[in-house]
């Protein structure tokens, strides 16, 4: 672990209880450690996780990072007092979506299990920068390996193949309305999603839509209700549910 200082952090105003993944999505590693040390930029990360394995430490875990921005997860506002935030060096969509080099995800997967056995963090609160504020993030992406890391105990992931129910079976497109749509809404508010519980497939929809497929479906990112989709959101609620439960 390499000690450098970031001035871009205050105090939590609530417990910690959340951990937010995200790619740097600049041309490299110096850049965003630059960026994240300039007192006039107002961003920062708790760690950044080189390409090489390096884990760069940069705010204290009990203080607060600048990492999420303008956010929203699970009724909650204030991400930023609630969570630690891991920027890992990824050019990112910028950049022709790189893949993330085996030696850096090792380096991720032993930050994260680290960080879980310090702080009450829940299966449900590890998200992706792009599941807190869908609308306006990318990061890190439908390349990173979300099942490596759930196979390590790092987040929800569910079996591959979803079981369909028969309201399932059309799917939903955008425009549309009626249960599958209400279905898909409920099982994506259910995992923590922000969105209005009615109403018909819109475009606010379909972003959710996308940030869930680039972490739970990255081989299909269109931002459509299609049955896998919608079978798929369904199981992820049902495991959240699951794990809260077991809390
Ligand atoms: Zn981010």
């Amino acid at each position: 672990m390499l000690q450098v200082h970031s001035p871009n952090f205050n105090e939590r105003l609530f417990p910690l209880d959340m951990l937010v993944l995200h790619y740097t999505g600049m041309k490299d590693g110096p850049s965003a450690l630059e960026k994240m040390r300039d007192p006039a930029s107002n961003v920062s990360a708790h760690y950044m996780v080189e390409e090489d394995g390096r884990v760069f430490s940069l705010v204290a875990e009990d203080k607060r990072a600048w990492q999420a921005g303008r956010s929203w997860w699970r009724g909650d506002e204030d991400l930023n007092s609630r969570s630690i935030g891991i920027e890992i060096v990824n050019g990112g969509h910028e950049f022709g979506l790189p893949p993330f080099p085996d030696i850096q995800i090792a380096a991720v997967i032993e930050l994260c299990q680290g960080i879980l056995s310090r702080w009450p963090i829940p299966q449900a609160r590890i998200v992706a920068h792009s599941d807190i504020a869908p609308e306006r993030k990318e990061d890190p992406g439908e390349r990173f390996p979300w099942k490596r890391l759930a196979d390590t105990g790092i987040g929800l992931w569910p079996p591959d193949k979803s079981p369909v129910e028969p309201w399932m079976m059309h799917g939903a497109a955008k425009g549309d309305k009626g249960i599958t749509v209400d279905g898909l809404r409920e099982a994506l508010a259910g995992i923590g999603y922000k969105v209005e519980r009615t109403g018909e497939f819109d475009e606010p929809l379909a972003a959710v839509v996308r940030a869930f497929q680039r972490r739970w479906r990255p081989m299909v990112v269109t931002g459509q209700g299609d049955v896998e989709t919608v079978a798929r959101a369904f199981a992820v609620a049902q495991l959240t549910q699951a794990a809260d439960l077991q809390r």
